[in-house]
């Protein structure tokens, strides 16, 4: 570590509780030289590390930056929508489609930086986002996320989607948003190649994502694979979320969706799916196995009556598991504090009190998506791992009263930072994002999602 670091380092000190994610203790706090955790402090210790500053954490929760591990920006501009209210997966989508393929490229930009303030306001330092609809308008929709995203400054998983069945090809969306295939992979590798980064310090990833078995075929599936292999970047799509799917798979490939992952060369440490609920035992069994990492959307899961992931079974067989919110059309929020309760309450119906905590649930929204990416250096506080971290002030009327305070985050229902924290930089503090003046970008998105609904006769 050079001197400059040593000098500028930040003691973030004696917290009312924290969650480290291991079983090392930081009840003095922590410490932060560059971009890195340096030192964890015991209760009524001051840090070895000379430090230049300190911060007092007393009243508030420490936990590590949260994860999202799945998410569609763009459908911030379509929450809510009576057109799609209160319907299942299947109609739900077609409803929605024909509202998604008049977005333009300003309002995607709008709608990723949205989603993406929203998610940090709520703890989240690293975010994921599955963007699938590439309209003629669309054709460089990654390049206009990107454009947002830089100011926000967390760290970002853009996956480029695709779809290339239509409703003539027997897929489930319009003409309007689906590629070539030819179209698809040039593009997979062009955005591989000029957002892609490597390394801890990565602010910025690209993964491959046909958006389901039922919207591509088979062939783009394994050249999706054999791209993501050859570039060393993940893989991901939606697999298992309602039982109408595995009809689907069944009827069209005469497999259900984790046999046609298999044959398709998806069932690898690279792939991850978002949802994986209807699994028999065997599939679960394979699934682990093979490594597979699982997005677990416990809202979008109970608000379009999909089911309910079998999360502990899946990580019990070998599967890495994570939280995520989908996205703003079937949530309808973006808020990652709030989805580890939400995990709590739909899980512990599964498996009961004893078995689902608040450190489960943290868990699997720090360390668990730490997994999925393919980050060991993010997802935990501990020395040597990079200083993504969200604190919580238990200052509202919701907490008074609360003695365990991890618990009360979780089951009191936090929603909002006080402070955050990415590779050693605060990026929000007393609640409000540093660079980025919130009411201003929430009147141009609603001014943008009423432009859009208004193009879709709505
Ligand atoms: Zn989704």
């Amino acid at each position: 570590m050079s001197r400059l670091s040593v000098h500028k380092a930040i003691w973030l000190k004696n917290p009312q509780a924290t969650f480290t994610g291991n079983d090392q203790n930081a009840a003095g706090g922590v410490v932060v030289a560059g971009s890195e955790i340096v030192e964890l402090v015991a209760a009524g210790q001051t840090p070895e590390t000379r430090y230049g500053e300190e911060v007092d954490l007393s009243g508030c929760v420490l936990i590590p930056g949260l994860i999202n591990t799945h998410h569609h920006f763009y459908q911030t501009l379509t929450r809510c929508l009576p057109t799609a209210l209160n319907k299942e997966l299947f109609p739900w989508l077609k409803s929605l489609y024909q509202v998604w393929q008049h977005i333009t490229p300003e309002m995607l930009t709008t709608a990723s930086q949205l989603a993406v303030l929203e998610l940090m306001l709520s703890g989240a330092t690293t975010v994921g986002d599955h963007h699938y609809v590439f309209s003629r308008q669309l054709q460089q929709a990654i390049d206009a996320q990107v454009e947002g995203l830089s100011q926000l400054g967390a760290r970002i998983q853009l996956t480029r989607g695709s779809m290339s069945l239509s409703e003539k090809d027997g897929g489930l969306p319009p003409d309007s948003v689906v590629q070539s295939e030819d179209e698809i992979l040039a593009d997979c590798e062009r955005v591989i190649q000029r957002y892609h980064q490597k390394g801890a310090s990565a602010r910025l990833q690209v993964a491959l994502a046909p958006c389901s078995p039922f919207s591509v075929s088979a062939q783009l599936m394994r050249e999706t694979a054999a791209l993501a292999a050859q570039h060393n970047v993940l893989m991901h799509t939606h697999l298992a979320e309602t039982e109408d799917e595995n009809q689907f798979c069944l009827q069209t490939y005469g497999a259900r969706p984790v046999d046609y992952l298999e044959q398709c060369g998806w069932l690898n440490e690279r792939t991850w799916l978002a949802h994986g609920i209807h699994f028999t035992p065997a599939e679960i069994s394979r699934l682990g196995k093979a490594g597979v990492g699982i997005a677990h959307c416990p809202s979008s899961n109970m608000l379009l009556a999909s089911g309910i992931c079998p999360t502990l079974e899946l990580q019990a067989a070998g599967c890495r598991v994570g939280l995520a919110v989908d996205g703003s059309a079937s949530n309808d929020c973006s808020n990652m504090i709030q989805e580890a309760r939400q995990s709590l309450l739909q899980q512990r119906l599964r498996y009961g009190a004893t078995r689902i905590t608040a450190e489960t649930v943290l868990s699997w929204a720090t360390q668990g998506g730490a997994d999925i990416y393919r980050r060991p250096e993010l997802g935990q506080i501990a020395p040597g791992k990079q200083a993504d971290l969200a604190i919580f002030k238990l200052d509202e009327l919701r907490f008074s009263g609360a003695a365990d305070a991890i618990a009360a985050l979780v089951t009191c229902g936090a929603h909002r930072v006080d402070k955050l924290m990415v590779a050693g930089q605060w990026l929000i503090e007393h609640g409000k994002h540093r660079f980025i003046d919130e009411h201003k970008l929430m009147a141009t998105h609603h001014r943008k999602a009423k432009i859009l609904w208004g193009k879709a006769g709505l």
